[in-house]
C-alpha cells in the first residue's frame, strides 16, 4: 500500500500496469507458465470508465480446457503437490497471502482500471479480504481430517476427508480477485487442483493472481487460468469428463446451464452462487441513521453490482417521508465518477451492456408507473457511470421490484405489518441476503427465522467475514462458500471398515 491510502495510485504504476497488460494478445497460464491460444481468436478487455482498451485476451476453447485439465489431473495424482502435507499447504497459503499483501497496491489498480470499481473499496474491503481469505484457510489446511466411528458388531471404522480431484471454477466480474480466492482457498486447503475461468469482463487479475502462486511457490499444474467466453472455455469446463467438480458464480440462468452440463457428462459435482433480489426490511423503531447508512451501503456499495444487493426496500408508512428524504439526500451527495480517485465512492458499472441494461431498466420503471425520487440517468458523457437511484411508490409486480438489476437503482415498496411483509419479502425466485432494521430484539429474531435467505443482517448490511457461510437459497444457489462450509464443497468423505474378527 502507498504511504496514504488517500492518494491517487501513482502515475508509474499505472504506466507501468497499462504497459504490461497492452501487450497483446495475452497468454492463458497453465502449468505454471504462459500458453498460446491454439487459434487467433481474442476478446477485448475495455476499461469500464474510459471505454478504452486495456487488453486482447486470448479466447481460449476445448483444446485449451483440455490442455489446463490434463496439468491439472497431473499435479494432482503424480506431481510434487500429491506429496505435499496439509501443513505444506497452509504453509503455501501463508506465503500467497503475504505476497498478495505485497503486491495490493497493484492488484488495486488493476482491478480497478479492469472492473470500474473505486480505488477505495479495493483498497478497503477487496485486497484486504483476499489476503483475510487466504490467512483464514490457511488455518484449515492442516486440520481436514475425519473422525472414528465404532458401528454394531466388531468393526473399526474411521472416515477420511479426501480432495474432490481437479476443480473447474467459474467466477463472474462484480468481484473478479476476491471471487477467484473465495474458490482457491477452500479448494487448495483441501488439497485439490484447479483450472479457473475467469470473467471475460474482468479476467486481468486473476492472471495476476496465477503468477504470484507461482512466485510464492505453488507446484506446476495446480492452479491454471483459461481465458476465453462462457459459451465456449466455460462450456468446456462444465462438459470435461475429466473435471471432478464445478465451482460457479454468476447468473441462475448461467447456473442452470451449468448444472445440466455436469449432468450430462459425468456428474461432476456443482455448487453454484447466483443472483438475489434481497429485501432490506426497515421497521418503524429502527435507528435511522443507521437504518440508512445501511440502505445506502447494501443498495449502492461496489455500484450496486453485488449478488446480495438490498434492492427492495421495505418501509412502513410511518416512516416512509423522513427515511425516504434522509435517503435521496445521502444518494444524491454520492460522489460518482473517477474509480481512481480515492475520493470517488462510485464508480463504472462493468461494461456497455450491463450499463444499457440498468439504464433499461430504470426505463421500464418509469413506464410501470413507479416515481423516480432520484437519479434516473447516465452521469458524465463518457464511461458507463449511472447515477444512484431510487424508485418510490413501488409495486411487487413491477419488473424492477422482481428481477435482478444488478445496478445502483433501489425500490421503495410501502408496507402495513410485519406478517405481511415477511410474506412479501419471501415472494421471490431467489433468497441470497436479506436484512432487518429494529431495535427490538424479538422482532428482529422472529423476522431473521421467517425470511428465506442464506444471510441475514440486523442492524448492517453486507458485513463478511472469511469465517461466516455464505450462499443462497432457492435460485440464489447452493452450497456455502466462505468459513469451514466451504471445505465441504472441495472434499469428499470415504468410511474405511476394518474388521476386527469375531
Ligand atoms: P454470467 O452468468 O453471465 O457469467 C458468469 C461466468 O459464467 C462468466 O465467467 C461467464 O463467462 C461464464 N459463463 C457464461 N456462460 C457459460 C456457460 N454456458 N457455461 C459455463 N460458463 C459460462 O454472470 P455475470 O454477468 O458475470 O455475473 C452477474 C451474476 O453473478 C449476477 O446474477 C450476480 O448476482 C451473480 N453473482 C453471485 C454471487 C454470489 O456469491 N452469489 C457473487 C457475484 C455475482
Amino acid at each position: 500500500m502507498p504511504a496514504s491510502v488517500s492518494a491517487r495510485p501513482e502515475s508509474a504504476l499505472l504506466e507501468q500496469i497499462k504497459n504490461r497488460w497492452s501487450r497483446e494478445p495475452l497468454q492463458h497460464f497453465i502449468d505454471n507458465r504462459w500458453v498460446e491460444n491454439s487459434t487467433r481468436e481474442t476478446f477485448e478487455v475495455v476499461n469500464p470508465a474510459t471505454e478504452e482498451r486495456l487488453a486482447v485476451c486470448a479466447s481460449g476453447g476445448k483444446a485449451e480446457i483440455d490442455r489446463a485439465v490434463s496439468a491439472a489431473r497431473k499435479a494432482f495424482e503424480s506431481g510434487p503437490y500429491r506429496k505435499w502435507s496439509g501443513r505444506d499447504r497452509g504453509k503455501f497459503l501463508r506465503r500467497l497471502a503475504d505476497l498478495v499483501e505485497k503486491h495490493a497496491e497493484e492488484l488495486a489498480t488493476l482491478e480497478c482500471l479492469n472492473n470500474g470499481k473505486p480505488i477505495a473499496e479495493l483498497r478497503a474491503v477487496d485486497l484486504p479480504m483476499t489476503v483475510e481469505v487466504l490467512h483464514y484457510y490457511s488455518g484449515w489446511a492442516d486440520k481436514v481430517h475425519g473422525e472414528t466411528i465404532q458401528p454394531p458388531g466388531n468393526y473399526f471404522v474411521y472416515t477420511r476427508r479426501e480432495p474432490m480431484g481437479v476443480c473447474g471454477s467459474i467466477t463472474a466480474w462484480n468481484f473478479p480477485l476476491l471471487l477467484t480466492s473465495w474458490k482457491f482457498g477452500p479448494a487448495i486447503a483441501g488439497g485439490n487442483t484447479m483450472v479457473h475461468k475467469p470473467p471475460e469482463q474482468a479476467p486481468l487479475s486473476s492472471l495476476r493472481f496465477a503468477e504470484l502462486c507461482r512466485e510464492a511457490g505453488l507446484p506446476d499444474g495446480v492452479f491454471n487460468v483459461v481465458t476465453g467466453l462462457g459459451e465456449t472455455a466455460g462450456e468446456a469446463l462444465t462438459r470435461h469428463p475429466d473435471v471432478d467438480k464445478v465451482g460457479f458464480t454468476g447468473h441462475y440462468q448461467t447456473g442452470q446451464l451449468v448444472m445440466k452440463a455436469a449432468a450430462e457428462s459425468n456428474l461432476k459435482r456443482v455448487s453454484l452462487e447466483l443472483g438475489g433480489k434481497s429485501p432490506n426490511i426497515i421497521l418503524d423503531d429502527a435507528d435511522l441513521d443507521l437504518a440508512v447508512r445501511g440502505t445506502l451501503t447494501g443498495i449502492f456499495f461496489n455500484q450496486g453490482e453485488v449478488c446480495c444487493a438490498g434492492s427492495r426496500l421495505f418501509l412502513p408508512k410511518k416512516l416512509h417521508d423522513p427515511f425516504l428524504d434522509r435517503l435521496v439526500s445521502a444518494a444524491n451527495a454520492r460522489k460518482v465518477g473517477d474509480p481512481l480517485d480515492p475520493k470517488t465512492e462510485q464508480g463504472a458499472q462493468i461494461s456497455q451492456e450491463q450499463f444499457d441494461k440498468i439504464l433499461g431498466y430504470i426505463e421500464k420503471g418509469k413506464a410501470e408507473g413507479a416515481k423516480l425520487a432520484s437519479g434516473g440517468a447516465r452521469c458524465g458523457e463518457r464511461g458507463y457511470f449511472v447515477r444512484p437511484t431510487i424508485f418510490d411508490g413501488v409495486q411487487d409486480e413491477m419488473a424492477i421490484a422482481r428481477e435482478e438489476i444488478f445496478g445502483p437503482v433501489i425500490s421503495v415498496l410501502p408496507y402495513e405489518s410485519l406478517d405481511e411483509v415477511a410474506q412479501r419479502a419471501n415472494a421471490t425466485c431467489y433468497g441470497l441476503g436479506a436484512a432487518v432494521f429494529t431495535q427490538n430484539v424479538q422482532k428482529a429474531h422472529s423476522l431473521a427465522a421467517k425470511l428465506k435467505s442464506g444471510t441475514v443482517w440486523i442492524n448492517c448490511y453486507n458485513a463478511f467475514d472469511a469465517s461466516v457461510p455464505f450462499g443462497g437459497y432457492k435460485m440464489s444457489g447452493f452450497g456455502r462458500e466462505l468459513g469451514q462450509h466451504a471445505l465441504e464443497l472441495y472434499t469428499q468423505v470415504k468410511a474405511v471398515w476394518l474388521n476386527l474378527g469375531s
